[in-house]
């Protein structure tokens, strides 16, 4: 075959949800019309495309919180079939226990797999370190800064070393420099790691500076429109991503393909109000 191994691929995947408005009878609302695609290991593979095209159920589907109605999940080869405990999940919100000071965070994953204390907090303390958080061991959440939140959420997930990473738009909520700084760690951190990183953004420009390849969603029912591979050499520099050879090329493209789609939703948009 001549391929590198894939860790993820989704066969024909489709998702639908069922719903009820308030006051209304049952309906099917599809979230995922027959997506495929393979993430081969080591890769870093991002999904953009509007909101509501399914990218975070793709997440969830691989994590195995999800069932898909149709096609299959694979994780390394099986079926996902029930929760997925060998990913890391990030999700936008930190999820960090209010009443854990970092380091009992960062080392929660541990301790609830029975790693001794002792192994526990020096791999907590290392990642701590590697991402300039010496120092605030013992502050709380509410006395970090969103930034130094989202990289205790990020090293919480990387201290159980899992193959591969989901990252559900991490970076949103946070100020331009501060992603790019985090950006910027989080291609270190992964650089050499051998781990699989699946991320979702609104961001082009971040989908361009951190990515191998880039799928773009549709909208509503998510299908795989197009598919990028980003020939940036690594590694990058992600506070000039925009002087980068190919980077105009990619990104003007992509966004050409994002513009149509919310084009097209605002003209259905338009249409489903001009015929209630
Ligand atoms: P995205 O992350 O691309 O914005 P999502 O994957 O969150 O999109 O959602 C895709 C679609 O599926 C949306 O219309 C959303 O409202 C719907 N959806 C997602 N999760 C559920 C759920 N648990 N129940 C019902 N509908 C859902
Ligand atoms: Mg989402």
């Amino acid at each position: 075959m001549g391929q590198t191994e894939a860790i993820i691929e989704l066969e024909s995947v489709s998702m639908a949800f069922v719903t009820r408005p308030r006051g209304g009878s049952h309906r099917a609302l599809l979230a995922l019309d027959n997506v495929s695609a393979r993430i081969e290991r080591g890769s870093f593979v991002t999904l953009v495309g509007p909101s509501g095209c399914g990218k975070s159920t793709i997440l969830k589907l691989v994590a195995g919180l999800l069932r898909p109605t149709a096609g299959r999940v694979l994780y390394k080869g099986r079926p996902v079939q029930a929760v997925n405990t060998d990913v890391g999940f990030v999700t936008q919100d930190d999820n960090l226990l209010p009443w854990r000071n970092l380091l009992e965070n960062v080392q929660l994953a541990l301790e609830l797999r029975g790693v001794p204390r002792p192994q526990r907090e020096q791999r907590a303390l290392e990642l701590i370190e590697r991402v300039g958080l010496k120092g605030f061991e013992h502050h709380y959440p509410h006395e970090l800064s969103g930034g130094m939140r989202k990289r205790a959420s990020i090293i919480r997930t990387l201290v159980y070393d899992p193959d591969v990473l989901l990252m559900d738009e991490p970076f949103g909520p946070l100020d331009a420099q501060t992603r790019m700084v985090l950006q910027d760690e989080l291609l270190r951190l992964w650089q050499g790691s051998g781990k699989t990183i699946l991320f979702v953004t609104h961001d082009l420009v971040e989908s361009v500076a951190l990515s191998d390849r880039i799928l773009v969603f549709s909208r509503a029912p998510g299908r795989i429109l197009k598919e990028y591979v980003v020939d940036i050499p690594r590694p990058r520099d992600v506070f000039h991503i925009h002087e980068a050879p190919n980077f105009n090329r990619i990104f003007d493209s992509l966004w050409n393909d994002i513009r149509g789609q919310l084009l097209e939703q605002r003209f259905r948009a338009r249409a489903e109000e001009a015929s209630a």
